[in-house]
């Protein structure tokens, strides 16, 4: 039997480490100690696409799958444009739910407590840990298990010396949220717009009246259709995208989870999806005292996403008037077969 009396240090109150907490109280561990080094939870939208497992079976054993679909919006196909053409259009086989990270994060912290304003500055594989408070205190304690949900920079995985291989991608991303004067698609339809060049653009409603618009270039407005216009901006961003992972996701008492033990293009966007069934996955073998098959198998899971993620994205933004007829082919013909859309997205939507 499991001793449920383990001490457990969570670092990070992202996504993926409010899900652990949220998990591990499920599973009846009672000694979890959760910080986060911000004084505030997330207060941007970054990520909004939420895939049908994390939200019928993660979210749903949590018992918040009706309040994300309330406050969601439902997206039921996608479709690929190019110069107001429309070349394929994808029915999901289940829905993404369409909502901004500040709200998968409101509504995750409820009913579990996190100490904010206190960093975690040093852990070592035996499961010391030192924190730093906000009037500069420095606590040290031992714990049978560090949970590091710290983010792509993560300390506990640089602290323990695991390796984050990978690269990173040449381009500069642009995104924005937004409020269109008319929406360009119903808001049930993702749109994916080519251009040449490689250039990508993607527009996804996240409620009635905003969506989010984000490119492979450092101005996504630019590339908008001409019919619509930009009434309003709620945030913008210029950011950079990795592909990378983790040697392993545990070395001694320490555990990475989610952006801490990968990093992927948005392709699919897989990001805070599969960190979510990073924490799910692992107090389920924690419960069963087998975390070290869940190492290997999140690992060799999120090797074959990564491959997958970084193969499309490099087919979708390559520049050269061969690649795009390339594209143009795939788009129009090879994924007008069903079953390879429903490939398709169980590559980055797992099937249940
Ligand atoms: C612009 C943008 C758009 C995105 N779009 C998507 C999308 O559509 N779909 C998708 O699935 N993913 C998307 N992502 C990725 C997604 O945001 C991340 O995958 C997700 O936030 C990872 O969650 P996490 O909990 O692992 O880490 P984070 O959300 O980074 O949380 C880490 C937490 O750890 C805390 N922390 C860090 N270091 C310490 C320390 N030393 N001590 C204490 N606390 C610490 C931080 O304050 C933070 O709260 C996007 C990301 C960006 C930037």
């Amino acid at each position: 039997m499991m001793d449920k009396n383990i001490k457990i240090l969570i670092v990070g109150a992202g996504p993926v480490g409010l899900t652990l907490h949220h998990f591990l109280k499920k599973e009846g561990f009672s000694r979890v100690r959760h910080i986060d080094k911000s004084l505030t939870m997330t207060q941007e939208s970054r990520a909004i696409g939420i895939h049908s497992f994390t939200l019928e079976v993660i979210l749903g054993e949590l018992g918040f799958k009706e309040e994300f679909k309330k406050r969601g919006n439902v997206v039921q196909r996608l479709q690929f444009e190019e110069k107001g053409q429309i070349l394929q259009t994808i029915e999901l086989p289940r829905f993404i739910c369409s909502i901004p990270q500040n709200i998968t994060e409101e509504i995750l912290n409820g009913g579990i407590e996190v100490q904010r304003g206190i960093e975690c500055v040093y852990v070592d594989e035996l499961g010391n840990a030192r924190l730093k408070r906000q009037d500069q205190l420095i606590e040290e304690d031992q714990y049978d298990l560090i949970l590091g949900a710290d983010g792509t920079h993560s300390l506990v995985r640089q602290m323990v010396g695991i390796e984050f291989k990978g690269k990173s991608y040449p381009q500069t991303w642009s995104l924005k949220d937004v409020q269109f004067d008319h929406p360009p698609t119903p808001i049930n339809t993702g749109s994916i717009q080519l251009y040449e060049n490689g250039i990508l653009l993607f527009m996804m409603a996240t409620g009635p009246k905003t969506f989010r618009v984000f490119s492979n270039s450092p101005d996504c407005e630019k590339y908008l259709p001409k019919d619509i216009c930009v009434v309003s901006t709620y945030w913008s961003a210029n950011y950079h995208v990795h592909c990378r992972l983790a040697s392993t996701y545990m070395k001694g008492k320490c555990i990475i989870l989610g952006d801490a033990a990968h990093t992927s293009s948005p392709v699919g966007g897989t990001g805070m999806n599969s960190g979510m069934e990073d924490a799910y996955l692992f107090v389920k073998s924690l419960a069963k005292q087998d975390i070290h098959s869940w190492n290997q198998q999140r690992h060799r899971y999120e090797k074959t996403l990564l491959f997958w993620t970084d193969l499309i994205y490099r087919f979708m933004t390559k520049q050269g008037i061969i690649w795009q007829y390339m594209r143009r082919f795939v788009l129009k013909y090879v994924l007008s077969l069903k079953f390879l859309q429903r490939r398709f997205f169980h590559l980055f939507s797992r099937p249940r």
